[in-house]
């Protein structure tokens, strides 16, 4: 479908540069391929922008080293870049959970892969970190999300709080916090409505809910293949609720992860994980090396 940019930025450099150090007009040829490959790959404008006048300034007077040609030189410059900046936690799987019942509080639009994703992580979290775990739907809207969740719980073999006719999610998420406390469970995880789009209603709700709670983790689940959308709306989670971490979701679509890159350079706030399918175990812990690698092709 592309061609990839590593391949076009060898072709670039292997016609400009025969040796010495790179020059600044060669570099610039080469960030222009760099520049449009980010764009194809979903990064907004403004940093993509930033992202090349970084690389810019680290590549220019770079001597060219004899093992490698021109092009895997600055090749590697961009990954390496790339890399710094989508790093954001030393280590992103690695939750707040110390202090038992630790909340987890699951945010984000409807259909963005939120209960699928809830499930997911109490499956890590049961299987990987050996905890005990509880799940609570607050979609008061939906009991199809509701029954969705029990559904959930029943195939990974964790809990789910029962669900109680005409409780506002508040009040559930107070219920699930007293039956995580005596039930002896270590964490919680509690798995808020989604909207279509952001509203105020939505906002005061999981504002809320964090309030009752005091979550020691709030992870926003958004669809990595809305590119710019995503990042908007980790901007809006963040500015009402403070969110402490990111997932995207659908990262094993045909998309070239762009996202990531901007939700890391926008928000500053460290994505945690990628689904990567609709099974239960598809979740990965984020690795910044491997996205930069899908977004150079
Ligand atoms: P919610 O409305 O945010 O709770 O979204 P759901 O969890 O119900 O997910 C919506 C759809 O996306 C479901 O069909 C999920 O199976 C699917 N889904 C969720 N995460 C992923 C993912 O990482 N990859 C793929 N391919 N599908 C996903």
């Amino acid at each position: 479908m592309f061609e990839s940019l590593s391949d076009r930025l060898s072709g670039v450099f292997d016609r400009l540069t025969k040796q010495g150090a790179l020059s600044e007009d060669d570099v610039k040829t080469a960030l222009r391929e760099v520049r449009v490959a980010l764009l194809e790959a979903d990064v907004s404008l403004p940093v993509a922008r930033d992202f090349v006048r970084a690389v810019q300034d680290k590549a220019t007077g770079q001597a060219v080293t004899k093992s490698v040609t021109p092009g895997q030189q600055v090749v590697k410059i961009v990954h390496d870049e790339l890399v710094a900046v989508l790093t954001g936690a030393e280590d992103p799987g690695k939750l707040k959970i110390d202090n038992a019942p630790a909340p987890i509080l699951m945010v984000g639009l409807q259909g963005g892969g939120k209960t699928t994703t809830t499930g997911k992580l109490a499956k890590r979290l049961k299987e990987r970190e050996n905890k005990r775990v509880l799940m609570a739907s607050l979609d008061v809207y939906r009991p199809a999300a509701m029954h969705q969740l029990e559904v959930l719980g029943g195939q990974i073999g964790v809990d789910v709080l029962p669900i109680v006719e005409g409780q506002k999610p508040v009040d559930i998420a107070k219920r699930a916090k007293q039956q995580a406390t005596m039930g002896g469970y270590d964490v919680y995880l509690l798995d808020t409505a989604g909207r279509l789009q952001i509203d105020e209603v939505l906002m005061q709700e999981v504002e809320d809910v964090s309030k009752a709670v005091n979550p020691r983790e709030t992870l926003l689940v958004v669809d990595g293949l809305t590119g710019q959308v995503a990042v908007e709306v980790a901007e809006e989670f963040d500015a009402k609720v403070g969110i402490s971490g990111v997932v995207l979701t659908r990262m094993d679509g045909d998309g070239r992860g762009g996202a990531a890159l901007s939700m890391r350079a926008v928000t500053g706030k460290p994505i945690r994980f990628v689904g990567v399918g609709e099974k239960l175990d598809a979740l990965e812990t984020f690795e910044p090396d491997r996205i930069a690698g899908r977004i150079l092709g």
